[in-house]
């Protein structure tokens, strides 16, 4: 599989189509989702051209891995959710088919504001 440069995150990120913005650095972008599905639910996006977490982790250099492993834990500051300051959050990535991936570029989901329940449903 390719990279699609169509998909939404990409025209988003090429300012395309807005977002709600919540933190941007050299590595990440950080947006509420459009469809929230808990009180808050946010998206962290890697700047480059990834395709889902099996890709990154093979193509990416490990600053772009270690930017957004951090970047998760800056938003959800940010946020203020993250467990140093409040009750925390999950953070997910859907992967692919079985993984019900809907944006092929790769996101990590992060819930929290309320307690977000069982971890699979
Ligand atoms: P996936 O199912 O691929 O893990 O999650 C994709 C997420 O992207 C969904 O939660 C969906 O609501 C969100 N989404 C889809 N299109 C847009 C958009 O144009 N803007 C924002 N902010 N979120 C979007």
């Amino acid at each position: 599989m390719t990279y699609d440069d169509n998909n939404i995150f990409a025209k988003i990120l090429r300012g395309e189509i807005p977002c709600k913005k919540i933190y941007e650095d050299e590595y990440v972008l950080s947006f509420h989702d459009v469809n929230p599905q808990k009180k808050i639910h946010a998206l962290v996006i890697p700047k480059g051209k990834y395709i889902n977490l099996d890709d990154f982790n093979k193509n990416a250099s490990e600053k772009e891995i270690v930017g957004l492993m951090k970047g998760i834990s800056i938003v959800s500051k940010k946020l203020g959710i993250s467990s140093e300051v409040a009750h925390g959050y999950r953070t997910l990535s859907n992967i692919s088919e079985h993984g019900g991936q809907e944006v092929p570029h790769l996101h990590f989901h992060i819930f929290g504001g309320e307690s977000v329940g069982k971890m699979v449903q």
